[in-house]
């Protein structure tokens, strides 16, 4: 059967690049049901660091196959979200204490510079989308945990989207998964990972396009948040080390 074909719709010039259906992104395979379960399980903290990720286990939970799973972990272990260890299977990412502070420090340069570019590119649509996000923070019942912390990730991603760059939307991604990790294994309890009065200055400085403003509020609430974590005694080390070294003395037991 022939198919016809949709009438070519005119891209008019004032039309933002940033509308440009998320189809286009090269990380489509995190579409899939297991890499967005977990991913969703891992930034709602409901997986936590060291978690192990059972084949079986996921197979039967999801009601797919091993290959399927293994796929999507691999697919996990490349942007750091899972860690795969031979003869021992896949376990939710730990990053090191050096390791979380880098992220901040990413963070620090990479949102600094997109909440700068978005007062930049500023219009209408985007305001309004803005708009729209803020109204449904401070509307949302902040004892739905899970929820929240969506939420307050959304945020950070939708600054990034107005900055209407796709390389820097994508690193923003990646550095939200990963402060998860890092403060899901450095956090103190009770502290939740945003502070939520944060949000809506920063939203405001936005939308009044005052940019120095704007940066400043980013870069102060990032600080912030790094100033919750804070190093395990004695565990400064514990990351893929402990783990490599663990497999290593595991071996030689077994061949010894
Ligand atoms: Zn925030």
């Amino acid at each position: 059967m022939k198919r016809t074909r949709p009438p070519k719709r005119k891209l008019k010039r004032s039309e933002p690049k940033l509308r440009e259906p998320e189809a286009a992104d090269p990380r489509s395979i995190d579409d899939d049901p297991v890499v967005q379960g977990i991913l969703t399980a891992i930034s709602q903290k409901r997986l936590k660091p060291g978690a192990k990720l059972g084949e079986d286990k996921l197979a039967a939970a999801f009601g797919t196959t091993r290959i399927h799973i293994r796929q999507a972990l691999s697919h996990l272990a490349s942007r750091k979200v899972v860690m795969q260890i031979p003869n021992r299977g896949a376990f939710v990412y730990r990053p090191s204490w050096a390791e979380a502070q880098d992220i901040f420090a990413a963070r620090r340069i990479i949102e600094t510079a997109a909440v700068s570019a978005a007062v930049d590119r500023l219009d209408k649509a985007g305001k309004a989308e803005l708009k729209a996000h803020m109204e449904r923070e401070a509307r949302h019942d902040r004892n739905d945990r899970w929820a929240s912390l969506s939420l307050t990730a959304e945020f950070h991603i939708l600054v990034a989207r107005l900055a209407g760059n796709r390389v820097l939307l994508e690193m923003s991604r990646e550095l939200m998964l990963r402060t998860s990790l890092a403060i899901a294994t450095f956090e103190q309890p009770g502290e939740p990972d945003c502070s939520p009065d944060a949000h809506p200055d920063i939203g405001a400085l936005i939308l009044a396009r005052d940019k120095a403003g704007a940066v400043h509020a980013m870069r102060h609430h990032i600080e912030e948040m790094e100033q919750r974590i804070r190093p395990k005694e004695g565990e400064d080390e514990v990351d893929e080390l402990t783990a490599i070294f663990l497999e290593i003395g595991a071996r030689a037991r077994a061949g010894g």
